[in-house]
């Protein structure tokens, strides 16, 4: 991440392309799976049941075959347990593979129009620096 001490350039837009689109992992662990299931008020194995698959021995949340929706997301925008969201969508685009270097986070900004936004506020290298250490927990 050397290479932008300045910090980066970001805003989320709401536009929710990220939860859909395009198939992909949204990878959850047993303390995520606890936390969405309370908030959704059912028990860790129902919530595995209803809204998780498994890929190589890892669970992911479930997704729309059709449009890659996730199965969280509400009129292609909204997240209906945005508070209670796995790390993986908090932490986005505050990933190792996004920041690595400018090309790559040139190359993530083609798929969210958050990164690099006119609008976007400047994001301190400190604040990434959290974003990045929260995927690690
Ligand atoms: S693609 Fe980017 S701007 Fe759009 S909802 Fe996701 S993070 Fe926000
Ligand atoms: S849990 Fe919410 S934020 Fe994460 S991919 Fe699904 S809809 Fe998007």
């Amino acid at each position: 991440m050397a290479w932008n001490k300045e910090g980066l350039r970001f805003g989320c837009t709401q536009c929710g392309k990220c939860c859909t689109g395009t198939p992909g992992y949204v990878w959850v662990n047993k303390r995520e799976i606890a936390e969405m299931a309370t908030f959704l008020k059912i028990s860790p194995e129902e919530f595995v049941k209803k809204y998780t698959r498994e890929v190589d021995g890892h669970l992911a949340l479930l997704e729309d075959a059709k449009n890659y929706d996730c199965v969280f997301l509400k009129d292609g925008k909204t997240c209906t347990l945005y508070g209670s969201r796995p790390t993986q969508c908090r932490t986005y685009p505050w990933w190792p593979e996004n920041v690595k270097s400018k090309e790559a986070w040139e190359e993530e900004g083609k798929r969210c129009e958050g990164i690099n936004h006119p609008d976007a506020p400047l994001i301190s290298f400190e604040e990434i620096k959290k974003g990045l250490n929260q995927n690690r927990e």
